[in-house]
């Protein structure tokens, strides 16, 4: 089976549909995993809710999706994403925030468990220093975790000795995945932070036991044009051609 993971979406459906069509073309998707923020930030939230739920899917809730669910208050969030996630709840009809609002904090497919920051702190975690890695560890029960929220593609494994390394991983990179425990975060679709402004995402080929992150260029400036019309703070729109 092959599954694409899709996290932080971020309702930039220029960007998943890119992605998608990647896959696509490399031999087709079997099953969607979105690690948390299907919405917030981008211009076409309802759009990327209707695509994302078009496939077999798993998802958790992000802090985005759970603030234009009205689930939980934008009090933590900068002024550019509260603004957002206003607007976001504005453009979605109230299945949609239904669907958004039951969306788990947690959830386990195999050897697999998704989580958009943390198990420590399911919405609101950073995990890309080394004592949030070894605390993921330690409260991990399957093999592998799969995050999103800090939109930076890396995997860090730890070793039999217990000792844990982060490596990037970039564009192409294949791993077979390892007997040893492993955290997996494939960066972020619809809005890159790791300098690199393609969109990002992972296939996981459970036949193989292989997964592989892949970069995607999409029409960006398409996606500007779309959050400027929207009225959504311009910052959101100028940081998509830096990949911050
Ligand atoms: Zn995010």
């Amino acid at each position: 089976m092959r599954i694409l993971i899709a996290a932080d979406i971020h309702a930039n459906l220029d960007a998943l549909k890119a992605v998608l069509r990647h896959a696509e073309k490399s031999g087709g998707i079997d099953r969607l995993w979105c690690p948390g923020d299907i919405v917030g930030y981008g211009p076409e939230p309802a759009s990327c809710i209707a695509l994302v739920r078009s496939y077999q899917h798993v998802a958790v809730a992000g802090n985005h999706d759970l603030a234009a669910a009205g689930k939980i208050t934008t009090g933590d969030f900068n002024p550019a994403a509260a603004e957002a996630a206003a607007w976001t709840a504005g453009q979605l009809g109230y299945e949609e925030r239904g669907y958004l609002a039951q969306l788990p904090d947690v959830a386990f497919e195999g050897d697999f468990t998704l989580v958009h920051g943390s198990l420590r702190a399911p919405i609101w975690e950073y995990v890309l220093s080394m004592p949030a890695m070894e605390a993921q560890f330690r409260l991990m029960e399957t093999r592998y975790s799969v995050l999103g929220h800090s939109h930076v593609p890396f995997l860090t494994e730890e070793g039999d000795d217990g000792r844990v390394w982060m490596s990037n991983w970039q564009d192409g990179d294949l791993v077979n995945l390892p007997e040893s425990r492993l955290i997996i975060n494939p960066g972020g679709v619809g809005q890159p932070r790791d300098g690199d402004p393609r969109a990002a995402y992972a296939l996981y080929d459970s036949d193989d036991r292989t997964i592989t992150l892949h970069r995607v260029e999409y029409d960006v400036t398409a996606t500007q044009q779309k959050i400027r019309a929207a009225d959504l703070p311009a910052s959101l729109a100028d940081r998509l051609a830096y990949g911050q």
